[in-house]
């Protein structure tokens, strides 16, 4: 995980230290997420815990970057 996507957040893309990063679920697990790679990113707290088990983007995102069009897709 950290090879493939770096240190950072998936969301707000701050560095963060391995310690305070988490896996976000971009399908919650609420709504038939998998645990897949696929379905994981790397988040910090504060934009996991944003998101909570929602499909959208965490809302703090949008007040830190509000030109940011970066939305939950799969990836390719
Ligand atoms: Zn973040």
């Amino acid at each position: 995980m950290l090879r493939d996507y770096g240190s950072q957040c998936w969301w707000c893309q701050c560095a963060l230290p391995a310690k305070k990063l988490t896996l976000d679920h971009l399908i919650p697990q609420s709504k038939n997420g998998s645990h897949s790679l696929e379905n994981l990113r790397l988040a910090c707290i504060p934009c996991n815990s944003d998101r909570g088990n929602s499909l959208n983007p965490p809302k703090r995102l949008f007040s830190l970057n509000p030109k940011s069009t970066r939305g939950v897709r799969k990836h390719a």
